[in-house]
Formats: C-alpha cells, structure tokens, sequence
C-alpha cells in the first residue's frame, strides 16, 4: 500500500536578490507560518537561495523551512574554480540540493550522467536531491513528451535513489517563468507516467515524491496540488514573496 506523501512546497529564488532582501524574506516566511502555523502539519518546506546567500538565509528561516542549494560539484572538494561541493553545501546548512534544473541544462550544457553523478554524491552527504525533468515546447508539439521524460528518468536517476533521498520535480520547460501552466490534464497524464517509470525502475518509486512545476502561483495551486500523483510545487517566481508562496501551500487541502 502506497503511503500518503506529505506535500513539499519547494521556493527556487535562482538568481535574484541581495543579503538583506535574502534574509528579508527569510523572515516574513517565518513570520507567515507564525500567522498560520496549521501549514506546516499539511506541508513541508524548502527554500533554494543563491548560494552566497545559504547562511544569511539559515540564520533567519524558521523551523519548519528547509534549506537547499540550486545545484552542486560533480566532484568533492579540490582545484575546481568557482565550483561548490556538497560538503559546503551541508556545512551551511543545506538539507536539499536541486539537481537539472532546466536553466542548468540549456545555460550550462549540464547532461544526465552529470546529474546521475551529483545526486550519488548528495546521497553519500544525507542531501535530498531534486532531480527536475520536463520536455520543451517543440518536443510537446511533436508528441514525444513522455520518450523525453522517460529517457531523463533512466539516465540521470541513480539505482540507489530511494524515496527518502530523492524528490522528482516535474517541470515543462515551456511552463517556467512563462505564466502558462500545463492543464490538469497534461499534468496528470505526465505524472502517472513519471510514477509509472519510477516504480519500473527503483523499489521505492511507488513512495517518491512528484512535484509540479511551472508558473505555480496562488490562483492555480489549489487545482494543481488536487491532481493525483502530484506531491507538491517547485515554485519560482511566486518563491520571493513570501505571502504568495505561503498562499500556494495554503491551496493544498
Ligand atoms: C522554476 O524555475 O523551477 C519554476 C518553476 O519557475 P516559475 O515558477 O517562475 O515558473
């Protein structure tokens, strides 16, 4: 029998602001879940900073809000110039690290086997990897979502992923940053086939977690969060603010 999978609402700040707005929103999460403490028993929480950002971040998030990094080292610590190992990442206090996040792909030429390698090394530190996959719009158009998807599954997920140490993140390429959101439908339909691959491939895909992202805002979380397979949001853009993030958790019923 399937567990229930408490739903992660995962915040990916990327790129954006400095120490002081960093902190800034640390705080008003804290000072959010303050407000409205029944969040916390319905969701678990994850914050991804830029990574100069990591500790002024962990030295304000409150209880309940996990830390991660955007992306990881291939290798452990050395002569690797302007790299971040795994081993600082949980010195600072990480918990998560995001691993193929499509902007890492497509700005960075980041492959499969490197992600497969990075999520090895966050398992060997206790680190949770997130491990995004997602099709772009032309390979949408021509019907081969699934044959993307499924080949990024096989590849960058290592044999020795298990539910605890590995969240899936769904993610169509076209859908982030953009305002569209792929429809109920579409996202149903992707994530029974994700859960189907997972429990193909690993003995504890029936237990991993799936989450959806892509344009996840407050207007939209309650449907999306509702959709079988879904186990909650990597958020981008709706992750600054944090009334808004809060209210895309508070659409998880
Ligand atoms: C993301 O970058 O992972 C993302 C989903 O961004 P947005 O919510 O802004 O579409």
């Amino acid at each position: 029998m399937i567990k229930e999978r408490k739903k992660l609402i995962a915040g990916n700040w990327k790129m954006n602001g400095s120490l002081g707005s960093a902190a800034s929103l640390a705080v008003a999460l804290g000072e959010g879940l303050d407000h409205d403490p029944a969040l916390l028993t319905r969701c678990d929480f994850a914050v991804f900073p830029p990574f100069v950002h990591l500790l002024v971040v962990s030295q304000q998030l409150p209880a309940g809000v996990a830390l991660g990094a955007q992306d990881c080292a291939v290798t452990g610590d050395g002569a690797y110039t302007g790299d971040i190992s795994v081993n600082m990442l949980v010195d600072a206090g990480c918990s998560y690290v995001i691993l193929g996040h499509s902007e890492r792909r497509q700005y960075h030429g980041e492959t499969d086997g490197q992600i497969a390698a990075k999520a090895t090394l966050c398992y060997e530190k206790k680190l949770t990897a997130i491990i995004c996959v997602g099709e772009t719009e032309v390979q949408r158009a021509e019907g081969r979502q699934e044959q993307v998807v499924g080949e990024q599954l096989a590849r960058a997920l290592p044999s020795t992923a298990k539910a605890a140490n590995t969240v899936i993140a769904y993610e169509p390429v076209w859908a982030i940053g953009t305002g569209k959101t792929a429809s109920p439908e579409d996202v149903k339909a992707m994530h029974s086939f994700i859960r189907q691959r997972l429990k193909e491939q690993l003995a504890e895909g029936g237990n991993m977690r799936i989450l959806y992202g892509g344009s996840v805002k407050p207007d939209n979380a309650e449907i999306l969060m509702s959709i079988e397979n879904v186990d909650g949001a990597l958020v981008g853009g709706a992750s600054l603010k944090a009334d808004q993030f809060l209210a895309i958790a508070n659409g998880v019923k």
